[in-house]
C-alpha cells in the first residue's frame, strides 16, 4: 500500500507546497515535487496538512447520535439529578451501546478525528454492558480510529454498591484505564473512593483517568490525594485528570506546587474549556511540563444537547477560553487536539514527519489558526494511510 500526496503545505511552514509519501501506513518521504511512484496518488490542492486529531475524554457509549426522534432535555442541572436520569432514561429506553457508539465515532472520523479516549459507563445496573459495546466498536472500527477505553463509574462506587466488581470486570476484559468521580463531592469517602481505583489500576497494570469537577479547595484537597496516590501506587505517567477546574479557582501559590507536582510525576490533564466555570492554568501546567488535552466530553446525549465531534470546534473553544489570539498561541489550541492529546495517550509515532503513522488531515485553510476559526467540516482523512474521507464524504 502507498499513497503519494501531491501539494500540501505543513501547518508547521505553511508557505512551502511538498509531496507527502506514504507506504505500510507510515510516512517516508516529505519534500517539494517528490519523484516517486505510488499506487494511489491524491491531489492535495495545496491545502494544510494537519495531524489526525485527538479527542482525549468522550462519552461514546451514551451518545444518542443518529437516533430517530430529539431527546428533550429537562434535567436539573446538578450532578446527582444527572446522573438518575440518566439511569431512569436506561430503564425506560434500549439504548445499543455499541451502535450509539459506533454512530457518533463515525461522524467524529468524518470530521478528522483520529484518535478517541472514551469513558465507559459501568455501574450496578448496567454492569460492564456498555463497556463490552465499545470494545466491538473500537474492533469494527479500528481500521478508522484508535479507540482507547476507560472503565467509569459514573454512579460513583460507593454511591453504586456492587459496581467494584464490574469495574474489575471491565479491566479483564480489556478496557486500558479506570476512571473515578469526585471523590469527595458525589462519593463523601475519597479515600476509599481512591484506594479502590488505585489498587486496581495498579493490580491490572492499567492508568486512571479520573472526573475531578469539584471547586475551590475541596476540589484541590482531591488533587492533593490524586497526588499522594500516585506516588503510593507507583502509577506516575499513568494518570490523568478530567475537568480539574480547581486548578483554575486556587490561589497561584497553590497553582505553582500543583504544577510542579503534576509535572513531577507525569499527572495529566483533559479539558473540555468550559465557558461557565474556571480552567486549568494551561500555560503554567505546560510550562511544569503537565501534558495537556482536549477533549469534546459527551456529544448529544441525556446530559447535554451540545456537540457535534469536531476537534477544531473543541479547539476554537480552548482559543476563546484562554483568550487566545495571536496565531502562536492558537498553535497550543492546536496542541490540545493533536499533540497533546498524544501525550496524554502515550502514542508513538505521531506526527507529520519521516517514519511517523500517516494518519493525517487535509484541510483548506492559508494556516493552523484559520483552520480551527474556519470550522470547515469538508476534511479529506487519511487512517493508516488510506483515504477514509474525501472532502468530508466518508468512504467507508
Ligand atoms: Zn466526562
Amino acid at each position: 500500500m502507498s499513497l503519494l500526496i501531491k501539494k500540501v503545505r505543513l501547518y508547521t511552514a505553511p508557505e512551502h507546497s511538498v509531496d507527502v509519501l506514504i507506504e505500510n501506513g507510515k510516512i517516508t518521504r516529505i519534500g517539494p515535487d517528490l519523484a516517486a511512484q505510488a499506487e494511489q496518488v491524491l491531489d492535495g490542492k495545496n491545502q494544510l496538512l494537519l495531524p489526525g486529531f485527538i479527542d482525549g475524554h468522550a462519552h461514546i457509549d451514551k451518545s444518542l447520535w443518529g437516533r430517530d426522534e430529539w431527546y428533550e432535555n429537562d434535567v436539573p442541572r446538578n450532578l446527582a439529578a444527572i446522573i438518575a436520569n440518566e439511569r431512569q432514561f436506561r430503564r425506560e429506553n434500549t439504548l445499543d451501546s455499541q451502535l450509539q457508539s459506533e454512530r457518533v465515532a463515525r461522524q467524529c472520523v468524518s470530521r478528522g478525528t483520529s484518535f478517541i479516549r472514551t469513558h465507559i459507563d459501568v455501574d450496578n445496573e448496567i454492569g460492564v454492558r456498555h463497556v463490552e459495546g465499545v470494545l466491538a466498536t473500537k474492533e469494527k472500527l479500528k481500521h478508522l480510529v484508535g479507540i482507547e477505553t476507560v472503565a467509569f463509574p459514573q454512579s460513583g462506587i460507593l454511591q453504586s454498591p456492587g459496581t467494584e466488581k464490574h469495574l474489575e470486570q471491565a479491566l479483564k476484559m480489556g478496557a486500558d484505564l479506570i476512571g473515578g468521580l469526585d471523590p469527595c463531592s458525589y462519593e463523601k469517602d475519597p479515600i476509599a473512593h481512591l484506594n479502590i481505583i488505585f489498587r486496581l489500576a495498579a493490580e491490572y497494570g492499567k492508568g486512571v483517568d479520573i472526573h475531578l469537577h469539584e471547586r475551590g479547595e475541596m476540589g484541590a484537597f482531591s488533587v492533593e490525594r490524586i497526588i499522594a496516590k500516585t506516588r503510593e501506587f507507583g502509577l506516575a505517567g499513568k494518570v490523568t485528570i478530567s475537568h480539574a477546574f480547581c486548578l483554575g479557582m486556587v490561589e497561584p501559590e497553590q497553582q505553582q506546587i500543583f504544577a510542579e507536582q503534576l509535572g513531577e510525576l507525569n499527572i495529566s490533564i483533559a479539558t473540555t474549556a468550559p465557558v461557565d466555570v474556571a480552567v486549568p492554568p494551561y500555560l503554567l501546567l505546560r510550562a511544569a511540563g503537565v501534558d495537556i488535552c482536549a477533549g469534546n466530553d459527551g456529544i448529544r446525549d441525556t446530559w447535554s444537547p451540545y456537540g457535534n465531534g469536531d476537534m477544531l470546534y473543541r479547539a476554537m473553544a480552548v482559543g476563546l477560553r484562554y483568550r487566545w489570539r495571536k496565531d502562536s498561541e492558537m498553535l497550543n489550541a492546536l496542541d490540545a487536539v493533536t499533540f497533546g492529546g498524544a501525550r496524554v495517550m502515550k502514542l508513538t509515532d505521531y506526527g507529520i514527519d519521516v517514519g511517523c503513522n500517516a494518519d493525517l488531515v487535509l484541510t483548506d485553510a492559508r494556516v493552523a489558526a484559520e483552520a480551527i476559526v474556519t470550522l470547515n467540516a469538508k476534511h479529506t482523512v487519511i487512517k493508516h494511510g488510506q483515504v477514509i474521507v474525501d472532502a468530508g464524504e466518508s468512504l467507508f
